[in-house]
């Protein structure tokens, strides 16, 4: 059996072990440290941000930036439908109810023609949500210019959920600098990674200062151990804040091989466009630049032979190659099924034709050729049958 070709696996640089090996030298096997402080300094000064708080997850930083939100029991807070759990999951952890919001079908992610009807309604019955969830899908950045013109017409802070998007921006400005808040993932499968740990971001200092007091147990100035505040352990370890001080300086280069992994896709899949099959992309608006953290290719049926994205992905699991459906959409996730929802059925089409492509940026022309061969093959057998049927 050939070797596995994943989705996205970690690729290590030159330098982490430089800096995790400065931790031990130094005994800063520690949640603090000054790996920490380097780390999000320069984070900082990446995404054009006065403040960082380096946690141990991304689900933490959004935890934490909803708790500083001052999201309560029965508030609102509007999410993205079209994205993995752990953008929601904290409205839930804090008693709060999820609305969720489609997408529209450019860049993959939040609608803002549906985000000012759902705004416009919660106006009407007095209840705007605490914060609007937007996520930067698969790197791409969202439509933050119209939305953020929506959301500041109500006066709701926006929330990014950059995990997927370190990197990526809209002219000069990076994800991660739109919201009152962001948060990144640093996840093994993510374009940098610190094995697990993320990021909240934000111009605000107060609340900054204020979710690292909560992410270190919240423990009141005193000489002894005095709590005011439920607190949490929310610190990432100075060990793995030096894997990402490895990670950033080869952030650049990652982000250039998986542009390069989403240009040869492209390339391959327009042959097939041109002969009449139809395998569509997430596009860049003018004047985006999405880092490619995953390449995703659309499968419509009706002009594939009938070909979907689950034969394509079975065929490619009998290779040895890991593909994955796009998100399927939270609002049609069980345990958010009694949650409202503004659809327009563009997450469910990209649930149901859409296949994440394995997009690491150390993947191989080997592994590139396996991949093409392999779909070249199940196009083949498509192709045959289909003439023979006729
Ligand atoms: C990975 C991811 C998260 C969660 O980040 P963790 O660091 O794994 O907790 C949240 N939102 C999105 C969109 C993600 O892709």
């Amino acid at each position: 059996m050939n070797n596995r070709i994943c989705l996205s696996t970690p690729h290590i640089g030159s330098k982490e072990k430089f800096f995790v090996g400065k931790a031990f030298a130094n005994n800063w096997i520690a949640p603090v440290g000054p790996n920490i402080e380097s780390f999000e300094k320069k984070l900082a000064k990446l995404i054009g941000v006065s403040h960082v708080a380096a946690l141990s997850s991304g689900t933490a930083a959004l935890h934490l930036a909803l708790i500083v939100l001052n999201v309560k029991p029965k508030d609102t807070v509007f999410c993205q439908s079209f994205t993995f759990t752990a953008s929601a999951n904290p409205i839930v952890y804090l008693g709060a109810e999820p609305v969720f919001i489609d997408s529209e079908a450019d860049t993959w992610n939040m609608d803002p023609d549906l985000l000012k009807i759902a705004l416009e309604e919660a106006n009407q019955k007095n209840k705007l949500p605490k914060a609007i969830i937007i996520v930067h899908s698969f790197g791409m950045p969202a439509k933050m210019i119209q939305l953020r013109m929506i959301a500041s017409e109500y006066g709701v802070p926006i929330l990014e959920d950059a995990a997927e998007a370190v990197g990526s921006r809209i002219e000069d400005t990076h994800c991660g600098n739109f919201g009152e808040f962001s948060v990144f993932s640093f996840n093994g499968n993510k374009i940098i990674t610190t094995s697990s740990g993320g990021a909240l971001l934000s111009n605000n200092g107060i609340c900054i200062q204020k979710a690292r007091f909560l992410a270190t147990q919240a423990k009141d100035i005193a000489p002894y151990y005095q709590h005011t505040n439920i607190g949490y352990n929310y610190s990432l370890s100075n060990v793995l804040a030096g894997i990402g001080l490895g990670q950033l300086a080869v952030l650049n280069d990652r982000i250039a091989a998986r542009r390069a992994n989403f240009e040869r896709y492209q390339a391959y899949f327009n042959k097939y466009n041109s002969m009449g099959y139809s395998f569509q992309m997430q596009n860049e608006p003018e004047g985006f630049f999405s880092n490619r953290w995953l390449t995703c290719i659309l499968i419509e049926p009706n002009n594939n032979l009938g070909l979907t994205s689950d034969i394509i992905r079975i065929a490619f699991e009998k290779e040895n190659i890991e593909t994955r459906p796009l998100w399927k959409p939270l609002h049609q996730q069980p345990i958010f099924e009694s949650y409202a929802r503004y659809t327009n059925g563009v997450s469910e089409r990209l649930f149901t034709q859409g296949l994440c492509l394995p997009s690491g940026s150390n993947l191989t022309d080997l592994d590139f050729d396996r991949i093409t061969n392999c779909f070249d093959a199940i196009l083949e057998k498509y192709a045959q049958c289909c003439t023979i049927a006729i």
